[in-house]
């Protein structure tokens, strides 16, 4: 029961820490640099049951593994960089004002959305630039 305690703070304290959503395989290679005995399936699932708990929250890019983030009620605008696939949180280094949701035929209730942005994130345009 420590154990799993253990590794499950382990898991919290990778994605309170990460500057980026992270997906199941990213939070177990952070992991397995400081806590050797984490393994895979044991990394998804705490993420499983974090995100059940409603402390994480998936990000959604399309055609990729969900990526998951600290559930910390802040409006998130995520940046994906098409060159390195990486996903990034933008929302609080930008000044950006989220419209309203456009009117959705009858029927359609909304209850949460998500902006994401593509383009190539700093280290990859670095790296284009100096070659
Ligand atoms: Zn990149």
């Amino acid at each position: 029961m420590k154990r799993r305690t253990r590794q499950g703070n382990a898991v919290r304290s990778i994605l309170r820490e990460s500057e980026r959503p992270l997906t199941a395989a990213e939070i177990h290679l952070r992991a397995s640099g400081r806590w050797a005995s984490l393994g895979l399936a044991t990394t998804y699932r705490h993420v499983r049951k974090l995100a059940e708990e409603g402390l994480l929250v998936g990000v959604d890019y399309p055609g990729q593994p969900t990526r998951y983030e600290w559930a910390d009620g802040q409006q998130k605008i995520h940046f994906g960089c098409r060159a390195c696939e990486k996903l990034f949180a933008v929302a609080e280094e930008i000044d950006f004002e989220e419209p309203a949701p456009p009117e959705l035929p009858p029927g359609f209730q909304v209850n949460g959305g998500e902006w994401i942005l593509y383009g190539i994130c700093p280290e990859c345009s670095q790296k284009a630039n100096s070659q």
